[in-house]
């Protein structure tokens, strides 16, 4: 699938959505197109296409608005539950492009560790009310509708999912616009519920089976997905900062920065790391597809390892565009801030190291 066009339009409102701007504009060409509906099934008007096509594209609007990016991504990974366990109204929306998702996991309580709610759900007749505060949700403003995580009604499990509309009574998104250090036109932002009333049948999948889906469904979506959109992140550092290099002159020696070694050698290690990202992304989504049994230790892996790789792929770009890299001509400062999303993002590279090594040792993962 060629996906230039819209890479186009984020590459043209990056800076304006760097500003704290949602990326609307490139949002309803996607919309337009049918491609928020990308991953929707043929069967409800959908394209029927999968996660690899869904990782391609982020990666490629990745390499021009890393917010854009992560907007998508994050309506992928609520698209695969919808579709999973969603209902027939919502389902058709997104595919035709009319409804924009996103995950509502993340709480002031547990924090990263995302698997864990402490926001409730009590039951009242027909319906349920829900409490609980969330401490980020990307495309807070302006999602149709959030993937909420909370307790169960009842029983221990850690967590039940609901599709949560965000125009709900007792759903209140934070003032204060998003104003991050990266990112900045996602409009990750808390939201807090308080006696949120929604038929119970907003419910995804089983009581108390929100575990199960976060770690079956959108783990494997996220992890995937996030480590593209650190691959287009990484991909577009490399490209300005050779084109920075290449392009600058020392006058007084007649040379340009490129010229010198250590620059070069710089540059070559951003090329490796780079490409050892997407060789890893590729290996990761053949293993998916192949259903190897190394596939869990590929899934955890890939985020781990590109959202580290692009860290030290933009703190590279950094050095080697000197000073000029503090303004944003050289167009590396946003990338070296939107890349430092994703060690924080959950599961953060720290937790994915933990689960690593666990895997690695054969113990269990919880
Ligand atoms: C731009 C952006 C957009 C986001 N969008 C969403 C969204 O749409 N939906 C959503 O649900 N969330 C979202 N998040 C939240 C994200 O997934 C994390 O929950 C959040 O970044 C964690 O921040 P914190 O301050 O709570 O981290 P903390 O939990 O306080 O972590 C602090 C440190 O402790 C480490 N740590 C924590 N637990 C462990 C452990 N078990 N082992 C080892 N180290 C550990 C962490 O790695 C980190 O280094 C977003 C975050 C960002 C930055």
């Amino acid at each position: 699938m060629d996906f230039e066009k819209y890479a186009q339009l984020a590459a043209t409102h990056a800076a304006e959505v760097d500003r704290g701007t949602f990326p609307t504009a490139t949002l309803k060409a996607l919309a337009d197109d049918g491609l928020l509906g990308l991953v929707s099934s043929k069967e409800v008007g959908g394209k029927g296409a999968g996660l690899a096509e869904a990782a391609a594209l982020v990666e490629r609007l990745a390499r021009e608005c890393g917010s854009t990016a992560m907007v998508v991504c994050m309506h992928f990974c609520a698209t695969a539950v919808i579709e999973a366990h969603g209902p027939l109204d919502v389902r058709k929306a997104i595919a035709a492009g009319k409804h924009l998702s996103t995950l509502a996991f993340s709480e002031v309580g547990s924090r990263s560790q995302f698997w864990v709610s402490l926001g409730t759900a009590q039951a009242q007749g027909n319906d349920v009310l829900l409490s609980g505060k969330k401490s980020w949700i990307t495309s807070a403003r302006h999602a149709d509708s959030y993937v909420w995580s909370s307790k169960p009604v009842a029983g221990s499990e850690l967590s039940t999912l609901w599709l949560v509309p965000r125009v709900t009574p007792g759903i209140r998104v934070a003032d204060a616009p998003f104003d991050g250090l990266g990112l900045r036109g996602n409009d990750s932002s808390p939201a807090s519920a308080e006696a949120a009333k929604v038929p119970a049948s907003v419910r995804l999948g089983d009581d108390g089976a929100g575990f199960g889906i976060m770690m079956g469904t959108v783990l494997p979506w996220f992890n995937v997905l996030s480590a593209n959109v650190s691959a287009g992140l990484m991909e577009a550092a490399v490209t300005r900062t050779a084109a920075h290099a290449g392009g600058t002159q020392f006058q007084h020696a007649g040379s340009a920065i490129a010229d010198l070694p250590t620059v070069r050698a710089y540059i070559a290690r951003m090329r490796i790391k780079t490409d050892q990202t997407k060789a890893l992304n590729g290996d990761t989504l053949a293993a998916m597809g192949a259903k190897r049994e190394d596939t869990m230790l590929r899934v955890l892996e890939s985020k781990a390892a590109a959202g580290e790789a692009a860290g030290e792929v933009v703190d590279l770009a950094m050095r080697v565009c000197g000073g000029a890299a503090f303004r944003k001509e050289v167009g590396v400062e946003r990338i070296f801030r939107d890349a430092r999303a994703a060690l924080v993002m959950g599961p953060t590279t720290d937790v994915l190291y933990d689960f690593i090594g666990k895997a690695v040792c054969g113990q269990p993962l919880f």
